[in-house]
């Protein structure tokens, strides 16, 4: 990992409209699927910025990425208890350096979509629709038809900026090489 500045974190302003993005996105996602509440609420996964990354969780050409885990409860060791956990890994400084190249992109919209596509990954891989560890082809498909759902997802939901942020996201083929 390259060493990264103050100016490559989210500031405290940008983690508040992280905090409006996030229940907007899972609102969103949790409708599609039309999960309820309690089942929203069994999907395990979290999500954290640059700062609570850890080396290998930061990656380069994307804007974001899904981790997978799997969990073991304290003191127990057999596999039957064993549970997977899902970690969306912002990447603050790809979204910041983003943001300041094309103006047009606002920082909630911008983020809420990004929290869209990868809430749209981690429940296809809750579901099975999708396997974690997947070819190459298979990726790339899976990226197609995430993007193809979450722009379906963005145009209706009305924050301002929305429209500038998907059409910024169709021209540019999708979030970048995130391939998850
Ligand atoms: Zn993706």
């Amino acid at each position: 990992m390259d060493l990264l500045s103050k100016e490559d974190f989210f500031s405290k302003e940008m983690l508040g409209i992280l905090d409006e993005a996030l229940p907007v996105a899972e609102e969103s996602v949790a409708d599609f699927y039309k999960m309820s509440t309690s089942r929203w609420g069994r999907l395990r996964y979290d999500v954290k910025t640059a700062a609570l990354l850890f080396d290998h969780e930061h990656v380069k050409g994307a804007y974001a990425q899904v981790m997978r885990y799997v969990a073991m409860p304290w003191q127990c060791s057999t596999s039957a208890s064993a549970f997977t956990v899902y970690r969306i890994c912002l990447q603050d400084k790809a979204i910041l350096q983003r943001m300041r190249e094309d103006e047009r992109l606002l920082s909630l919209p911008f983020l809420t979509f990004i929290l869209v596509h990868e809430l749209v990954h981690v429940v296809r891989f809750s579901k099975h629709l999708q396997l974690f560890d997947a070819s190459i082809e298979a990726r790339i498909r899976e990226e197609l038809r995430v993007q193809e759902i979450t722009d379906s997802l963005a145009r209706k939901i009305t924050i301002a900026g929305m429209d500038a942020v998907r059409s910024f996201f169709s021209d540019s083929g999708g979030l970048g090489v995130d391939l998850f």
